[in-house]
């Protein structure tokens, strides 16, 4: 059976639900949309709110929600990857405009799931980022912060936890101190993508599962059709919608790279391990490393926790992640202490452990993973060319639960032609994708970067948890690490 993923797996409402029948016949629609995630489920909820008589059809590959958007984090966040680059070319009210749209993401969600009715969770608690494993991680985040003052971000963006204060959120094994922000919001994500899909079907989207377009013909107005294996659809304009896998799709995959990240959740924590842990306001939390650790409370109370994947070479996606409960389970006799600690969610377990310590005898009952883009600006963009009716929006590298839902308003203002604020970012583009987007170098060289950046943080990090590593060894890694996180972002 295909993986899931924890959150489609102890949801049984959503484990349970109906599959929407796949495209039997040649239809046509004035937008067609390719994916069932957060994006093309926005792109078509906006397209509905302010033009209800577009007739909108989405065709996915598989089932609602199982890519990234069923597979995340579940941090909705005021913000993304890349953001900064994009308000530093605003000065002035422009820019204040800029950052007031980007940190309402998380009203705007909030604001559509009230009116609709979509339980997702969603608790608006805001983020830590902890200065715990090693020491030298305190002055990776008094940088952080000097680096967001200068930004112009102020108190009521981020703000110092000293030590008590930090305490008093979570308790974290060597915690010194934290930066507190308060545009982070914890989410079930599969409960969003599904209860999105739900509305834009009620406005009148169609969406076909199973169905995944194998080929697109010819771009040009009204002309383009999307191929399935039982039917097409032909639509005046396209939205590939499909972040991780556009490498599927032809010639516009070369401007995404998949990577992945994975996760691995606890068994549910009594109340009494709750008291001990903290989190009772629900924060997002990482550490303040550069290996991306994220985790959350979840709602039904385990802690999930994840960190940065890897790449497979030729830009391989990876849906399937096999994750070996028995390992993990101290009663069952296939259960080795040492293997749990090796291996993708070895990795995540021993640095869940060097933060929580306390949970040594709570059983991990889940690890999985997902696929994730990146774009070589390191940016996620809106583009839309008019004149071959073609709109994409993507390349959130990893922050895209929020981003999804702005870069899908840009779009559909683009392609309605609205006057609104969205159209004049520097995020939103009218012009042909070649023209925005800069394409992937090839293979072995995304692989060789890649492969490399994630050696060599790994590498600072461990030197940085070992008390004993020596002081030049130190200064090598982390030299080395910021020249290649200086080339990758
Ligand atoms: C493990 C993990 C953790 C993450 N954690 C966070 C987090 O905490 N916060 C955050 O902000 N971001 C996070 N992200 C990123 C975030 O989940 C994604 O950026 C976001 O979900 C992207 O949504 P999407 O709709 O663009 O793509 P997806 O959700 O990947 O949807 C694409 C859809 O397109 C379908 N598809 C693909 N090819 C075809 C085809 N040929 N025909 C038809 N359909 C097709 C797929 O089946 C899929 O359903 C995480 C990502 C991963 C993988």
């Amino acid at each position: 059976m295909k993986e899931r993923g924890f959150w489609f797996d102890t949801e049984a409402k959503l484990t349970q639900r109906t599959i929407l029948p796949a495209l039997q016949h040649d239809i046509a629609a004035d937008i067609a949309i390719i994916g069932a995630g957060y994006s093309g489920l926005w792109t078509a909820y906006y397209l509905k709110q302010y033009q209800p008589n577009l007739s909108v059809a989405i065709l996915e590959a598989d089932t609602i929600g199982q890519g990234a958007s069923g597979r995340n984090g579940g941090w909705l966040m005021g913000s993304f990857s890349g953001d900064v680059a994009y308000l530093n070319q605003l000065q002035g009210e422009s820019r204040l405009m800029a950052k007031a749209l980007i940190q309402q993401i998380i009203a705007e969600v909030a604001a559509v799931c009230a009116k609709h009715h979509i339980d997702c969770d969603l608790h608006h608690g805001g983020n830590l980022r902890v200065a715990a494993r090693y020491p030298e991680q305190l002055a990776n985040i008094q940088a952080e912060l000097a680096q967001w003052r200068r930004q112009g971000f102020g108190e009521a963006d981020i703000r110092w936890l000293d030590k008590t204060e930090l305490d008093k959120q979570v308790s974290m094994a060597h915690g010194q101190a934290a930066l507190y922000t308060p545009h982070c919001a914890r989410i079930h994500p599969a409960k969003l993508v599904c209860g999105l899909a739900d509305v834009v079907q009620n406005l009148g989207v169609k969406i076909f599962e199973q169905t995944p377009v194998t080929h697109i013909e010819h771009w040009g107005a009204a002309q383009t059709r999307l191929h399935t294996p039982k039917g097409s659809a032909r639509a005046a304009i396209v939205v590939p919608a499909v972040e991780g896998y556009l490498r599927q799709l032809g010639e516009l995959g070369r401007f995404t790279l998949p990577v992945q990240s994975l996760l691995i959740a606890t068994e549910p924590l009594t109340d009494e391990m709750w008291q001990d842990i903290g989190l009772a306001n629900r924060a997002t939390f990482s550490d303040a490393s550069r290996i991306v650790t994220y985790g959350q409370r979840s709602p039904d109370n385990r802690l999930i926790f994840g960190a940065r994947g890897g790449y497979g070479f030729g830009a391989k996606v990876r849906t399937e992640f096999g994750f070996n409960r028995e390992c993990f389970n101290a009663q069952s006799p296939a259960s080795d202490p040492q293997s749990a600690l090796k291996g993708e969610f070895g990795f995540r377990y021993q640095l869940l452990l060097a933060l929580f310590p306390q949970l040594a005898d709570v059983q991990i009952t889940h690890g999985w993973g997902g696929t994730l883009a990146l774009a070589r600006q390191f940016a996620p963009h809106a583009i839309y060319d008019k004149n071959v009716g073609l709109g994409l929006i993507g390349g959130y590298g990893g922050e895209g639960v929020g981003a999804a839902n702005l870069f899908a308003r840009t779009l559909v203002d683009l392609i309605l032609a609205r006057d609104t604020p969205l159209t004049t970012m520097p995020w939103a583009f009218n012009a042909p994708i070649q023209q925005v987007l800069t394409p992937w170098e090839p293979e072995p060289l995304p692989w060789l970067a890649y492969h490399g950046m994630n050696k060599i943080f790994a590498w600072e990090d461990r030197l940085y948890s070992r008390p004993k590593s020596a002081a030049w060894q130190k200064g090598l890694a982390k030299r080395l690490a910021n020249k290649l996180e200086g080339l990758m972002s």
